[in-house]
């Protein structure tokens, strides 16, 4: 155990102190896909301090907007609430938050703050116990599988594409995942084919298209992939369709993946019941935290459906460690700029960091220095 336990049970933890700030991080690598560009991470950071002088540090993100309407709203609105209440009651304080603002909420800009707010507090109360977080939201197991996303954005020509499955393969990731979207359904269809021609049978090949079709236009292009054995068809259509999901999920049998656009765990509840829904993509950012997170994957486990969280591998490792019905990780780099350590990956697997926390080892100094707001 890499530190002492500062709390014992039942104590209170009161906060003293909170902050919150912004950092930029430029994506590694160009990402572009149907309907958008990875422009830059705008990484919304917040530390929840309490009596014993124990920091809980929790982060959210965007992909290039909107990062400084999080922080502002943070600044003016939650983080004044956070004084004196007792970290340990986490459910307490996000039940708190959540109505507090109740007006902007279900939201992208209020679910990404309260994460960060989230995740700082469970920060807290890991390190308080000393406990990694993955033992402490469930313990299932301690290692994951990872699929690649870096090898398969929609910029890339196909014979990049096929370079990259095939390098992905070599190096051991038991899955790659292939943007889809292009203009003409061939093109896709053409794309993937190589891809799966040049993998073979044994690698999971995921699709995803980002929201940007309509239902008569992914129903079409899954009645096309059928042949390749995909492993899932993610975000064919906007999130708001979800009758199209359930259509779409009714008309193939490729799984249709969802949830990165989703905001809500009663959104996910809704999805599950109109079996519109095969796979789970709850991201904890965008879902308000690892409280709603870990009822979102719960949720999907007595709908028996496996759960593959959206990016933020660095936290989402830990995360599908705890629960039982976690399927894959998504690996996509994005914090190695601001952390001392990066994630534990061999042959594909992500082994969830054992340190008493997040399990994020965060590099203060540069993260003083790439600090924008
Ligand atoms: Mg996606």
């Amino acid at each position: 155990m890499e530190r002492a336990v500062t709390s014992q049970p039942g104590m209170k933890s009161k906060i003293r102190r909170v902050d919150a700030y912004l950092v930029d991080l430029m994506p590694e690598r160009p990402r572009t896909d149907a309907i958008q560009s990875f422009v830059k991470q705008e990484t919304i950071f917040v530390e929840v301090e309490n009596d014993e002088g124990a920091v809980g540090v929790g982060y959210a993100y965007t992909i290039g907007t909107g990062g400084r309407a999080v922080l502002a709203h943070l600044r003016h609105d939650l983080l004044g609430l956070l004084t004196g209440e007792d970290a340990n009651q986490i459910e307490a304080v996000w039940q708190k938050l959540f109505w507090s603002t109740h007006g902007t909420v279900v939201g992208a800009i209020t679910s990404l703050a309260l994460a960060a707010i989230d995740t700082a507090l469970w920060d807290l109360r890991c390190k308080s116990l000393g406990q990694p977080l993955w033992r402490l939201a469930g313990g299932a197991k301690r290692e994951v599988p990872l699929y690649d996303t870096e090898g398969g954005w929609l910029q890339l020509s196909t014979e990049e594409l096929v370079e990259g499955a095939i390098a992905a393969k070599r190096q051991g990731w038991p899955g790659v995942k292939v943007k889809v979207g292009k203009p003409r359904p061939g093109e896709d269809f053409e794309r993937l084919s190589a891809v799966r021609e040049a993998v073979g049978a044994d690698l999971d090949i995921m699709v995803d298209a980002n929201q940007s079709m309509t239902y008569a236009e992914a129903k079409r292009r899954a009645q096309l992939f059928e042949p390749l054995q995909l492993f899932w068809f993610e975000e064919p259509l906007p999130a708001e369709d979800m009758s199209g999901h359930a259509r779409l999920a009714a008309s193939t049998s490729i799984p249709i993946a969802v949830g990165e656009s989703i905001y809500s765990p009663s959104h996910f509840r809704e999805y599950l019941a109109a079996g519109a829904a095969s796979i789970l993509q709850p991201d904890v950012a965008r879902l308000g935290g690892i409280t709603p997170w870990l009822k979102v994957a719960h949720l999907a486990e007595t709908f028996n459906v496996k759960v593959a969280p959206h990016f933020l591998m660095e936290l989402h490792v830990s995360l599908a460690a705890a629960v039982p019905n976690a399927l894959y990780v998504e690996h996509i780099p994005q914090l190695r700029s601001i952390t001392r350590e990066s994630l534990q990956i061999s042959n594909g697997v992500a082994v969830a960091p054992d340190t008493p926390g997040i399990g994020i080892d965060w590099d203060f100094e540069k993260i003083d220095h790439l600090k924008v707001e």
